[in-house]
């Protein structure tokens, strides 16, 4: 088992938002990483430039930040050929780690674009320094630059940022100050892909919540009829509890719900509605414990949605008439 810290770099639409490819709004330019082995000691470095086959010259803010230039990407390998060489050297049991959520889901972006996704399979799990850096040396909420972590952990600056392999170095040895117990209690999964089949599921057990990853469903009310979906299992005993309350919905995305362990008490289910990259939805469900209070704001939530979609229901029938 290995942990490979990469970063990438990525180019974007010289010529403005109008004039982008939909399906690859970030063109990935470099892959830099660096392989930890189980003590955390660098074992090895992983670094490639990539040849650019949509963007070919760069935006005026890649320029400035990224330090390549349009010749040096001429001289760069394909994507698909970057990537193979990448995961070649990553190995089968590698534990990607990056700085923050999105290199995971720009690395999937570009190779559903290149159709080679089927070379990573999903849901990832994985370890977001940027979260453990907080949880660790700040609190859980705050999210930093990584240049700030750098400076406030008092590493040496030797190379600039926003070069991959720099990046990935500077990633490499802020997950080197982070403890094991948090490491193994706080790994994150990414949701570019959802679980193909009933049994790939994902129910994943963390300290005071459960999470739930749902398989693809033709529409938001398919996902919402699922039997195991509607589910509340306690975060703590796993039982299966009563509703007090309902699922009901706030927004287009997100679902709330109220349930009752006679054991643990309250617990807050949330839903979060997601896109698959085709038309259909999947689920992210999040279970956990909480207050008679909480659970009391919640009902008074429910009352006002439902105030305000009949005020809007009621409006619309006045115009009409
Ligand atoms: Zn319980």
């Amino acid at each position: 088992m290995n942990y490979i810290v990469f970063d990438l770099e990525w180019n974007q639409c010289p010529y403005g938002k109008e004039r982008e490819c939909a399906s690859l709004p970030f063109e990935i330019i470099e892959i830099g990483a660096v392989k930890l082995n189980q003590n955390m000691e660098v074992e090895d470095r992983f670094y490639r430039v990539i040849k650019p086959s949509v963007y070919h010259t760069l935006h005026f803010r890649t320029k400035r930040i990224v330090g390549l230039s349009t010749e040096d990407l001429k001289k760069g390998d394909p994507f698909p050929e970057a990537v193979r060489a990448f995961f070649a050297w990553a190995g089968p049991d590698a534990i990607f780690c990056t700085w923050g959520g999105m290199d995971l889901v720009e690395l999937q972006r570009n190779m559903e674009y290149y159709k080679i996704l089927y070379q990573l399979k999903g849901p990832l799990h994985f370890l977001d320094v940027q979260k453990l850096y907080a949880i660790q040396h700040e609190t859980m909420e705050k999210r930093r630059a990584l240049e700030y972590a750098v400076e406030k952990l008092g590493l040496e600056k030797e190379a600039v940022f926003h070069n991959a392999l720099a990046d990935a170095d500077y990633t490499a040895q802020i997950l080197q100050t982070i403890e094991q117990p948090v490491i193994m209690t706080y790994d994150s999964i990414d949701m570019y892909q959802c679980p193909q089949r009933k049994e790939d599921e994902i129910y994943a057990v963390y300290n005071g919540h459960t999470k739930y990853i749902s398989r693809e469903f033709e529409s938001k009310e398919a996902a919402m009829q699922d039997p195991e979906v509607r589910s509340v299992r306690c975060c703590i005993c796993g039982r299966k509890c009563r509703q007090k309350l309902r699922w009901f919905s706030v927004s287009a995305r997100n679902y709330y719900c109220a349930a009752v362990c006679p054991e643990h008490g309250y617990l807050k289910g949330t839903i979060r509605m997601l896109h698959t990259s085709g038309n259909g939805f999947f689920v992210m469900k999040k279970i956990k414990v909480t207050s008679e209070q909480e659970a009391d704001l919640l009902s008074e939530k429910k009352r006002s949605v439902r105030r305000r979609r009949n005020r809007r229901i009621q409006g619309e029938a006045n115009e009409a008439i």
